[in-house]
């Protein structure tokens, strides 16, 4: 069998065009003649849930992936032929760190906290509890608050924060400690038997970071967070890392590096032996 490439990114500002800086044309068609080939298989890794993602899908005309992780890697699905199954391993793993409790049980722990507000009941599940925050919120004695008292409680979670900044609003997910992006990923990556040097992640925001950060081969689209991208190489130069992550600049195929066109630059980085496979859009310049 031909050796398969996992291509993992995040969607919103990452290959959805939705953020401030412009999309190259063309750039999503690119990315999805890669999608199409038979080596690479596409997992899209989101802070959406199923059916929101699913709305991208078709939104945006994107292509469908293989896997999805859900909900900030609290769920993940696997893909075939429009059917879309959940990984109960997945859950049974992960729903351990909250001891039998769900999401609505761990709300009366927060409820005082007045800086938090309940994002929609959509945007929740079982093992996702998700708030929204003002943006210009003091992060670290919130996050002490919120871990003090789900410690109490014996239940491990983490704590993930990003900025949505188009809504100009903070996000902040409550999730058992062991899923989240990363985890998710490295879940699926076993799952399915992808190596680590055939697999690339690839983001724009903070709670990409647990990725981007973990010495897996990472792609940081141009338009991501200045603050991320600074996060990122502070953590990978102290952990002499910096070559497992790219930083999308612009150039590839003639395009400028943001969104879908950053994506593609960073996978033939990482991957230019794919060129030599016979996909033609990354023979081109002129595009
Ligand atoms: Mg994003």
């Amino acid at each position: 069998m031909p050796q398969q490439y996992l291509l993992c990114s995040d969607l919103d500002r990452t290959i959805l065009p939705n953020g401030h800086q412009e999309e190259s044309p063309g750039a999503r068609k690119l990315l999805a003649k890669l999608a199409g080939q038979p080596q690479i298989k596409l997992a899209y890794v989101s802070g959406r849930h199923k059916k929101l993602l699913q709305d991208a899908i078709v939104e945006y005309d994107i292509p469908t992936p293989d896997f999805a992780i859900c909900d900030v890697g609290t769920t993940i699905y696997t893909t075939s032929h429009n059917e879309w199954q959940p990984c109960l391993d997945w859950s049974a793993k992960i729903g351990a760190d909250w001891q039998g409790k769900t999401a609505g049980n761990l709300i009366e722990l927060l409820a005082d906290l007045n800086s938090l507000t309940l994002q929609e009941p959509e945007k929740q599940n079982s093992y996702k509890l998700s708030f929204y925050t003002p943006v210009a919120i003091d992060l670290p004695p919130l996050r002490a608050t919120i871990r003090d008292r789900l410690e109490q409680a014996g239940i491990k979670a983490g704590i993930i924060f990003s900025i949505d900044e188009m809504a100009k609003v903070g996000l902040l997910d409550i999730l058992p400690s062991s899923a989240d992006k990363l985890q998710a990923i490295k879940f699926l990556m076993a799952h399915e038997g992808f190596s680590d040097s055939h697999t690339v992640f690839a983001g724009d925001s903070g709670n990409d970071l647990s990725v981007l950060t973990s010495g897996m081969k990472s792609i940081l689209v141009r338009n991501a967070d200045n603050n991320v991208r600074e996060e990122a190489q502070r953590y990978l130069a102290a952990t002499d890392q910096l070559q497992q992550l790219y930083l999308a600049h612009g150039g590839f195929s003639g395009m400028n590096g943001n969104y879908a066109a950053g994506v593609l630059e960073g996978f033939y980085h990482f991957f230019p032996e794919v060129h030599q496979g016979g996909i033609p859009l990354a023979n081109n310049n002129h595009y």
